[in-house]
């Protein structure tokens, strides 16, 4: 089981096992305090700092060769909002169409 403590404006939760009990326990529900601290941890605590969402603008570029940008390649979301993946399969799917759809017409994946 993962289990994921995030904060927002500044107020960035700790990362030593005690602090990490304490802002379950300090949640609404009971459960997640309960997991926590009954649970065997296996990993330290990992922290990643998402300052703002991101947007490269590949099409500012004269050119990306044969090279298609996609998931966060191409777009990072905020993990509060848990998009990230939705949106890089949203985007695989959507290149597999275009490219299926184009493969044999007469200039090929060329655009
Ligand atoms: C803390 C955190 C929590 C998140 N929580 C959620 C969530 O709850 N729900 C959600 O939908 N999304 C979440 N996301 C976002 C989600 O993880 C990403 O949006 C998603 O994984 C993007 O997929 P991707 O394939 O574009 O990139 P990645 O998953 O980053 O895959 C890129 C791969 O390329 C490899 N790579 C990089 N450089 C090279 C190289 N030069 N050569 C070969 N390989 C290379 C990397 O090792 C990696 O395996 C979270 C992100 C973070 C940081």
């Amino acid at each position: 089981m993962l289990v994921s403590s995030i904060g927002r404006f500044g107020d960035c939760p700790p990362t030593d096992r005690e602090g990490f009990l304490a802002v379950a326990e300090a949640l609404h529900s009971y459960l997640p305090w309960r997991i926590i601290k009954d649970g065997e941890q296996l990993s330290p605590v990992a922290y990643h700092r998402v300052p703002a969402g991101v947007q490269k603008h590949y099409e500012e570029m004269d050119s990306l060769g044969q090279f298609i940008a996609i998931g966060d390649a191409l777009c990072i979301f905020n993990p509060i909002h848990a998009q990230g993946m939705s949106a890089a399969a949203r985007s695989r799917a959507f290149v597999r169409r275009v490219a299926v759809r184009h493969r044999s017409s007469e200039r090929g994946l060329d655009r």
